[in-house]
C-alpha cells in the first residue's frame, strides 16, 4: 500500500475557532521544549559560563511544567474527542495556560536573580502568545497581571520582604537594591509589555477581521453559485425530457442522423443534471441539523445500497462480500448523510473495479453504545497513483484512469463524503496500490 490520506476535522466551528484550537495545541508543543529548556539551560550556564545557579529548583520547576503540560495535553484531547462545539472550554484553557505560564515564569525569574535575571525578556513571548490566542481586552488583563507579578517580585526583593537570590558570576554588582535602576527598569519593562501587547493584539485582531471578511465573501459566493445551480436544474430537466420525447418518436419519425445527435444531446443533458444534483448535495452538507439524527441500522442501509447495484455487479461478474459486524446494529446519524457516504463509496468501488474483480465491505463498531462506527470498503479495482492520492477528495478531480473506465463521473462524490465526515468529526483513510485496488476506511463517532 503506497499512501495514506487522513482527514480529521471538527464540525460546526468557524475557521477562527479552529485556529484557536490549533494554536492551543501548538503552544502545548512549545511548552514541552520550554520545560526541557528550564532543566537544561541552567545546567549549561553553570558548565559553560561558570555561574552558580541552584539546579534543584529548576529541575523541580521543569518537572512541574511537564506535569501541567501533560494535563493540558490530555484535557485538550478530551475536548477535541467529545466534539465540544462550545468554544468556552477552549477559551478557558487558553486563559488558564497564559496565567499559569506567567506565574511560573515569575518564579523562575525570582530564582534566577529577580530584576537581574535575563529571563525577564521572556514575558514578551508570553504577551505575544496571549495576544494571538485571546481577545484584545483579555490580553491587556494578562499584560497587567504580568506587570503586577514582576513589579511585586522586584519591589518585594527591593524592600527585603522576600530574599533576593543572586546568581554569582552573572553580574559584577548587585542591582536589586538600587532604587533608580529598579524604578527606571520597571517603567521600561511595563511599557515594553504594553507596547508589545498593543502592537500584537492590534495586528492579530486586524488579521482576524480580514479572516471573517474573507469567510463572509466566500459564503456569499457559495450562496450565489448555489442559486445559479438551483436555477439550472429545472430547465435542464425540461430539456432532457423534451429531447427524450422526440427521441422516443412521439413527434414523428426522425432521420437517423438527427436521432443520433439527439441521443447525444440527451446523454449530455442527463450528465449535466447528475452534476447539478451532486453540486446541490455538496452545498447542502453543513446546513444539516443534527436534531434530525436517528438510530440507523448501518448494515441494513448498506444492504439496500448494494441491492441497487445488483444488476451492475452481476453484469460485471464482481464478487461482493459484505461482512457485518456482530455487535453493530444502530448508529445515530442523519439517514441522508449515511446514505450519501455509503452510496458514493460503494458506487466508486463498483465503478472502478473491472470485470471479475472483488469488493469487500466490513462494518465494525469501535465502542459500546453505538457511538463509534468503522466501515471498510476494499476493491480490487484500478487503484490510485501516489501523486493523485492527495487530490481525490478535491472537487471535480478525477484521475486519468478513472476517466477512461467511467466517462461520466463528476469528481464530486468524495468531496461530498469528505464534507459529511468533517461534519461528524470523523476520519476517512484511503490506501491504494495502483492497478491492484483501493481501500477506504471510515471512522465516525
Ligand atoms: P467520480 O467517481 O465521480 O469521478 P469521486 O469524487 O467519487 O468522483 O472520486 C474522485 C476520484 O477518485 C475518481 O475520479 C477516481 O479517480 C478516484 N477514486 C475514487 N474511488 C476510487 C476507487 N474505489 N478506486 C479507484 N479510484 C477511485
Amino acid at each position: 500500500m503506497n499512501k495514506k490520506n487522513q482527514f480529521s476535522y471538527r464540525p460546526d466551528i468557524t475557521l477562527l475557532q479552529k485556529e484557536l484550537i490549533r494554536d492551543i495545541s501548538w503552544f502545548i508543543i512549545l511548552r514541552w521544549h520550554a520545560a526541557l529548556g528550564i532543566m537544561i539551560i541552567p545546567w549549561l550556564a553553570n558548565s559553560i559560563l561558570g555561574l552558580h545557579i541552584k539546579l534543584n529548583i529548576f529541575i523541580f520547576l521543569g518537572v512541574m511544567v511537564l506535569f501541567i503540560n501533560s494535563c493540558y495535553f490530555y484535557y485538550v484531547r478530551v475536548l477535541k474527542k467529545r466534539h465540544l462545539t462550545d468554544m468556552v472550554y477552549f477559551y478557558r484553557i487558553a486563559d488558564l495556560q497564559s496565567n499559569l505560564d506567567i506565574i511560573i515564569l515569575t518564579i523562575l525569574i525570582h530564582y534566577s536573580g529577580g530584576i537581574e535575571s535575563p529571563l525577564a525578556f521572556y514575558y514578551v513571548f508570553h504577551i505575544i502568545i496571549t495576544a494571538i490566542i485571546t481577545p484584545k481586552r483579555l490580553c491587556y488583563i494578562h499584560t497587567a497581571f504580568a506587570s503586577l507579578l514582576f513589579s511585586s517580585l522586584v519591589l518585594l526583593e527591593y524592600f527585603g520582604i522576600i530574599p533576593h537570590v543572586s546568581i554569582s558570576g552573572l553580574l559584577p554588582l548587585e542591582l536589586h537594591d538600587k532604587g533608580a535602576y529598579i524604578f527606571g527598569g520597571l517603567f521600561f519593562f511595563v511599557s515594553t509589555l504594553y507596547i508589545t501587547s498593543y502592537l500584537t493584539s492590534t495586528i492579530s485582531s486586524r488579521l482576524k477581521t480580514s479572516y471573517i471578511e474573507l469567510q463572509n465573501m466566500d459564503r456569499e459566493k457559495t450562496q450565489f453559485t448555489l442559486k445559479i445551480t438551483h436555477e439550472l436544474r429545472a430547465p435542464l430537466g425540461a430539456v432532457r425530457s423534451l429531447v427524450k420525447v422526440i427521441i422516443d418518436g412521439y413527434t414523428g419519425e426522425l432521420p437517423q442522423k438527427v436521432r443520433e445527435l439527439l441521443v447525444r444531446v440527451e446523454r449530455r443533458a442527463s450528465f449535466l443534471l447528475i452534476m447539478v444534483n451532486k453540486l446541490l448535495e455538496l452545498f447542502a452538507v453543513g446546513k444539516i441539523k443534527m436534531e434530525e439524527a436517528i438510530d440507523i441500522d448501518i448494515n441494513l442501509l448498506i444492504d439496500r445500497i448494494i441491492k441497487s447495484y445488483e444488476s451492475r455487479i452481476k453484469e460485471a461478474q464482481i464478487k461482493l462480500t459484505f461482512k457485518k459486524g456482530d455487535k453493530l446494529s444502530l448508529f445515530r446519524a442523519r439517514e441522508d448523510d449515511m446514505e450519501l457516504i455509503f452510496s458514493n463509496l460503494i458506487d466508486n468501488a463498483v465503478k472502478y473495479t473491472p470485470e471479475k474483480g472483488d469488493i469487500f465491505i466490513k462494518t465494525m463498531n469501535l465502542a459500546d453504545n453505538n457511538k463509534r462506527l468503522k466501515v471498510l470498503i476494499r476493491d480490487s479495482g484500478i487503484g490510485i497513483k501516489t501523486e493523485d492520492m492527495e487530490n481525490i477528495f478535491k472537487e471535480f478531480f478525477r484521475t486519468r484512469d478513472a476517466k477512461e473506465i467511467a466517462k461520466e463521473g463528476t469528481g464530486l462524490g468524495l468531496s461530498i463524503v469528505k464534507k459529511i465526515v468533517e461534519q461528524y468529526g470523523g476520519k476517512i483513510y484511503v490506501e491504494s496500490e495502483y492497478g491492484k485496488g483501493t481501500t477506504f476506511t471510515l471512522e465516525l463517532q
